[in-house]
């Protein structure tokens, strides 16, 4: 079937394609809703009727009557218990389809920036002396190496290869310490980041990650990249940027300005162009970003709103430059497009082509997971850890599985009740570990049930 081509039905597409896992026998018997395992403990097992209300409450008016009844077979396949807690949680399913506006579903993050910066600031200065101390040895020993193998920016013969490797080494220490500090400004919930990427990339992709965060930026570069596009964006970042890193863009700044002097080649245009826009406002500045320890907020600009990295990069996946849901693009090799996501603490969003696929099981997987470590932090997080153990030893039910402990839990969980057998003999670990979540959650669902919820 061509999606894209399909006639359109109460505004979005036509009956969604069948749903490729066998569905559940429905109505399930009473006795078979735990799916030939044995029944979780201190589960009141409701009828099929109940049960079928209990995924009604989950699923909002986004859903049209087929997509819902689609929906009610699909989530099925999760213990009554799981859904009680779900619901009791205030979890809603919505059903996104192309034209909607994205920002509708109010599922984003706002940044408000009056809340960043002054107050960050000394414990965002405290993290980079105590990170700049564990680097600072091996920074002057590297700095000495390439001064040794060059004079007046020459390399010097017999030494030059040594300064090259030296210069190199430095090149990925400062990555590296830039990387340290990110994360402890992540560790301490500091909204603010090292502009540069994550420790976490591909291995291949690395080098030329390393490469673009040592180019240097100014903080109208850096304002670009996040969204900002009116002056007042842009006046807003820059007054963001300074209440955070104070001094030391001061200082960045007068040495940034030293060098494009020193650097600068009469008669290129376009290098005459950038100092003279840098002598005229400080923001088009090139600023040794990574030697200042500049940080930027996180603050991100798109579709008239603030929002956090994550949230805007959500927004991106459903909506492109735009707010405007796309619908999937056939051309791009199917899994790359984002299908559904759950965005914490109650909300899924599934994509109306997905409401019989896989999708709404692995994002309630997500849901279960945030559920449990709400209800019972002391459980989840000893769980967690044997999560991670077995993720770092390679478990795999599924390519997506080994994206992170998040995805690799939403994939035992989707597995656990859609094909048990094959998660039993690829990842016994995790087939256990989602037993265990799946079975706490349901003892917490069965607390959590209201008197007359059921009837
Ligand atoms: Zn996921």
């Amino acid at each position: 079937m061509v999606i894209g081509s399909a006639p359109h039905v109460l505004g979005g597409y036509a009956q969604p394609a069948p749903p490729p896992l066998a569905p559940p026998p429905f109505p399930l018997p009473v006795d078979e809703l735990g799916e030939g395992r044995p029944a979780s403990p201190a589960v009141l097992l409701p009828t099929t009727r109940q049960k079928g209300a209990l995924v009604d409450r989950l699923v909002d008016h986004t859903a049209t009557p087929p997509e819902a009844e689609t929906l009610r077979q699909n989530l099925g396949v999760v213990d009554a218990g799981v859904l009680q807690l779900l619901a009791a949680q205030g979890l809603k399913v919505s059903v996104v389809r192309p034209g909607d506006d994205i920002r509708s579903f109010g599922v984003f993050q706002e940044v408000d920036p009056k809340t960043l910066g002054p107050q960050h600031r000394a414990a965002v200065e405290a993290l980079q002396e105590q990170n700049g101390a564990k680097f600072e040895s091996r920074h002057a020993n590297l700095r000495d190496r390439v001064e040794a193998g060059s004079h007046g920016g020459m390399l010097i013969a017999s030494e030059g290869a040594n300064a090259i490797k030296a210069e190199l080494e430095l090149m990925v220490l400062s990555a590296r310490r830039s990387a340290e500090l990110d994360k402890s400004l992540f560790d301490a919930k500091i909204p603010a980041r090292c502009f540069m990427p994550g420790l976490d990339l591909p291995p291949a992709m690395v080098a030329q990650a390393i490469h673009q965060a040592n180019q240097p930026l100014s903080t109208m570069d850096m304002a670009f990249r996040h969204g900002a596009i009116t002056p007042e964006q842009h006046q807003e970042f820059e007054q963001v940027m300074l209440a955070l890193n104070g001094e030391r863009l001061t200082r960045a700044r007068r040495e940034g300005l030293e060098k494009m002097r020193s650097d600068l080649v009469p008669g290129d245009p376009a290098l005459e162009g950038q100092l003279q826009c840098a002598e005229e406002d400080p923001c088009c500045i090139h600023v040794d970003h990574r030697a200042h320890d500049l940080v930027v907020p996180d603050l991100y600009y798109h579709g008239g709103q603030r929002l956090t990295r994550e949230s805007r990069e959500s927004m991106q996946s459903w909506a492109g430059w735009g707010t405007t849901v796309k619908p999937y693009d056939l051309e791009i090799e199917h899994g790359s497009e984002i299908g559904g996501a759950f965005y914490p603490p109650n909300r899924v969003l599934i994509r109306d082509c997905e409401v019989g696929e896989s999708t709404p099981v692995h994002e309630i997987g997500h849901a279960i997971d945030h559920a449990v470590r709400q209800a019972d932090p002391a459980f989840h997080a000893h769980w967690s850890a044997r999560v991670k153990q077995a993720f770092d030893q390679g478990g795999q039910v599924s390519s997506y599985a080994r994206t992170n402990t998040s995805e690799y839990v939403a994939e035992g969980v989707f597995h656990y009740y859609h094909d048990p057998a094959t998660l039993r003999t690829l990842d016994p670990a995790l087939y256990e570990l989602s037993e265990e979540l799946l079975q706490s959650a349901s003892r917490l669902g069965s607390q959590a049930l209201q008197p007359g919820f059921l009837s």
